[in-house]
């Protein structure tokens, strides 16, 4: 099953960028492989997929450990800066900075380990009391703010939409997250350089693509419904 979402998932991405013409290498699909188990993963690799998003530090940390291949792992969920110090070393990106104390433990732990990590500022574009992530207007003072940190590189920008059936109806935030972005490498802040935007998941990452996506997060599409009750 998750060979034939692959394709349809792929075949949908295609599609998206040449509607929006753009070239498929423009977009990467993290396979979220969050609640599922290794095997579930194992199959997505065998299907070429090298890239994947998990929420939990916890899930990263056990995942990493018994699967030993070279993959990115991106940290897409909520973090807690008690639980940074976990990733140097095993993700790629985090995308879910969103507050001070949060970049000055990625900037702490990411010095000690002598890395330079990538990370994207969480943005919640339709003021989601349910959500994390900085409004739409805190996100300037906030990029500059946490500029100087020498050990992390802002590449971007990600959001969660909200849950809808409709895709289109999130098109707006898709939009209004590209302008934020073209509108901060407007500033020429030094140290800024945003080329990543990550929106989109299985409801509406088509239309994220058309906006502008350069990461989509695609979880149920690929591996199905999630059951929360396999999580320790
Ligand atoms: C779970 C999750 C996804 C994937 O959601 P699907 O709707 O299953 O595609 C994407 N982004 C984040 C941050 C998530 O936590």
């Amino acid at each position: 099953m998750i060979r034939e979402n692959l394709e349809i998932v792929e075949k949908n991405i295609v599609a998206a960028c040449e509607k929006a013409g753009r070239d498929r290498s423009s977009v990467t699909l993290i396979a979220v492989s969050k609640t599922k188990p290794v095997s579930d993963i194992r199959q997505a690799m065998d299907c070429g997929i090298t890239v994947f998003g998990e929420n939990k530090v916890q899930e990263i940390k056990d995942k990493t450990e018994e699967i030993k291949e070279p993959l990115n792992w991106h940290m897409i969920g909520h973090l807690q800066a008690n639980k940074v110090k976990y990733l140097p070393g095993r993700v790629c990106m985090i995308h879910s900075v969103d507050n001070k104390k949060l970049a000055d433990e990625v900037e702490k732990q990411c010095a000690k380990a002598d890395i330079v990590m990538d990370v994207l500022i969480e943005v919640n574009m339709a003021d989601e009391e349910t959500k994390f992530g900085l409004s739409k207007d805190e996100v300037i003072p906030f990029v500059k703010e946490i500029a100087d940190n020498k050990h992390m590189r802002i590449r971007g920008l990600m959001t969660i939409a909200p849950y809808t059936e409709d895709p289109e109806s999130n098109r707006v935030y898709f939009k209004g997250l590209r302008e934020l972005k073209d509108e901060i490498n407007a500033l020429d802040i030094p140290n800024v350089k945003m080329d990543q935007l990550s929106m989109g998941m299985t409801g509406d990452y088509q239309v994220a693509i058309e906006e502008g996506a350069t990461f989509v997060r695609v979880g149920t599409g690929i591996f199905g419904e999630r059951n929360y009750a396999n999580i320790k």
